[in-house]
């Protein structure tokens, strides 16, 4: 038997007991004739002690252990004299009569503690290493808790796990597919689902009127803190229902999830329709944890000879709260923040509402003291606060105003710790305009309905018309982060025949596409519904924490790499012979070191 206990398990009340552990040595140290080790294992550390008085040999032998090593321990366990009231096993130790080496181990490139000295190249390239620090432990088991409740809820609730395919046919989630090819059909390719999307509606078809699937899902982007190329989600789906009906559900699942895996109650979720949360926050899915809403100035701020704001669209600020003595050096880099590229604002004015009643703005030339308390009084500013003021056409403003909220919230701390702010944003346009591609593109998909008293509209309408379409799309928002999103889908083969042509596909193309899905339409298609949620994300919102990497056992670098195993490579001639694929790149352009 290699242990009788685990390394966490062991208390006070266990004193006397000949016990047998096996973790892997932690650290150890030694004093005098006493050599101390601290043996981990996922479960915790436990202080193994060898005295030279009762055993000099073994002593002598555990001396010599290194860190890392995986080890088998005998002996007594028995109270400490100097106890560690930080670990649970603290209280105790084990006296050792035994011990053997089950494995060595090289010197770990990192230390393998809570705070590790690590870089994150080096600790992505030795993941199982990185893997058995405490942080990562306990996010990978969180993860874990938090499927087995997600399963436990629906699994309740009557929904059955259906597993879909990963090698499909594109999937338009609005990102590039990574592609497969075939070996048995020259010339042709798969794509890896960017979501089930398609199969779930045709399991709707098939009458599995309640289905969800904890999944992965492929997409081909440029990546950031919060994405991965691969991810996972809760992927739902149900038939003859509402949307009131997915709100509640989901509603259900978030918050016994909270409940059941942190402890927390959200209560019930506020809604806000997509409208209001641009007009209020600036953005789709708002942080509602603290305030610093959007205010319009136009009233008060055209008109009156600032030749910037008189050619806007919109003047609009935010009011930050006890901000009005931030020293011109904070303003400059505020200024500096909005005017990067990624928020690409022209400039920011400013008003300090002083505390002595008197206002000190970037515009005093063109504005005065009353003017200035006419902005102060539409913002519902008071003495002490600072008005934040970008002006300019109206959407891209109200984008920059929420980017600069959000900033100004972390920058100056005002986010509360520990609090979760729910919100479902609903109403969603359906179609959204790209002047770039001079096209309509779907808002959330293009198997999303249009809301039922739009459908006429839809259909007769000019291209403003379409603009201004809502669709019963809705995300769940935690905490400023979309942790869900989901629609009601159309179920018609008409309808979605002339979303398709809305969108720019000619019918040919979308016969092509999605021909299986709109032939499936024909065969009674029930009305229905759903939402998937990403489930990484919820994991490290749940934590706090705004990088999806660290609850994913493997994730991928930012340059979508796995550098622990080299993925992607090159693969040989002969493979690529089987695939009739070849590349139009020479072997020589792939960078040294990129791959094997
Ligand atoms: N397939 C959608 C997505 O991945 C979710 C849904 O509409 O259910 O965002």
């Amino acid at each position: 038997m290699f242990r009788t206990h685990t390394c966490g398990e062991l208390r006070l009340s266990d004193a006397g007991t000949t016990v047998t552990l096996s973790g892997w040595v932690q650290a150890g140290r030694d004093f005098g004739g006493l050599t101390f080790v601290d043996l981990r294992d996922r479960y915790g550390i436990t202080q193994v002690v060898f005295d030279s008085d009762d055993d000099a040999a073994l002593t002598e032998r555990a001396r010599k252990l290194g860190r890392e090593w995986v080890v088998q321990v005998k002996g007594t366990v028995r109270e400490r004299t100097n106890k560690n009231p930080n670990r649970p096993t603290g209280d105790i130790e084990i006296l050792a009569t035994e011990f053997q080496v089950l494995n060595k181990s090289k010197v770990p490139p990192f230390t393998i503690e809570d705070e590790s000295d690590g870089g994150d190249d080096l600790r992505m390239k030795y993941r199982y290493l990185d893997l058995r620090r405490g942080p990562l432990q306990r996010n990978l088991m969180f993860r874990s808790q938090l499927a087995l409740a997600v399963r436990a809820y629906l699994g309740g609730q009557g929904f059955i796990e259906v597993e879909t395919p990963n090698l499909i046919k594109s999937t338009p989630e609005g990102a590039r597919d990574f592609v497969v090819p075939s070996r048995l059909n020259e010339g042709q390719f798969y794509a890896l689902p960017q979501s089930p999307q398609t199969f779930k509606q045709l399991l709707m078809v098939a009458g599995y009127d309640r289905y969800f699937q904890i999944v992965k899902c492929f997409r081909d982007e440029d990546l950031r803190a919060d994405r991965q190329p691969e991810f996972t989600q809760i992927d739902c789906e149900m038939a003859f229902v509402t949307q009131e009906e997915v709100l509640n559900t989901f509603e259900g699942l978030t918050r016994h999830v909270f409940q059941q895996v942190l402890e927390v109650d959200l209560g019930d979720f506020p809604r806000m329709a997509y409208d209001e949360a641009i007009r209020r926050f600036g953005s789709d899915k708002p942080d509602l944890r603290f305030g610093m809403e959007l205010t319009d100035l136009n009233a008060v701020a055209r008109g009156k000879g600032f030749q910037v704001f008189d050619a806007a669209e919109l003047v609009a600020g935010i009011r930050v709260p006890g901000k009005a003595d931030l020293s011109r050096k904070q303003l400059d880099a505020l200024t500096d923040w909005v005017k990067r590229p990624q928020i690409g604002a022209k400039g920011l004015v400013y008003v300090k509402c002083n505390p002595d009643g008197t206002y000190k703005s970037s515009v005093d030339k063109f504005f005065d003291q009353q003017a200035l308390a006419a902005w102060a009084e539409a913002a519902g500013a008071e003495a002490g606060d600072l008005l934040l003021v970008l002006s300019g056409e109206a959407e891209k403003t109200r984008t920059q105003l929420g980017n600069l909220r959000l900033h100004v919230a972390r920058e100056y701390d005002m986010i509360p710790a520990g609090v979760f702010a729910p919100l479902w944003v609903v109403d969603f346009p359906l179609l959204e305009w790209d002047e770039e591609s001079n096209r309509f593109h779907a808002m959330h998909h293009p198997f999303t309905s249009p809301k039922r008293e739009e459908v006429d509209r839809m259909l007769t309408g000019d291209h403003e018309t379409m603009k201004s379409l809502k669709a019963d799309a809705y995300d769940l928002v935690i905490n400023g982060a979309e942790i869900g999103g989901g629609s009601v889908r159309i179920y018609d083969r008409g309808l979605q025949e002339k979303n398709f042509q809305l969108l720019g596909f000619t019918p040919a193309e979308a016969e092509e596409q999605f021909g299986f899905l709109m032939g499936a339409f024909e065969y009674g298609a029930p009305p229905h519904a759903g939402i998937a949620f990403g489930f990484d994300r919820l994991c490290a919102v749940m934590n706090g924490q705004s990088s999806i990497r660290d609850f994913i056992a493997f994730p991928k670098n930012n340059q979508g790499r796995d550098v622990m195993i080299d993925a992607p490579a090159r693969i040989d001639a002969q493979q690529l012979d089987e695939l009739n694929l070849e590349l139009s790149i020479p072997d020589a352009s792939v960078k040294p070191g990129q791959n094997g």
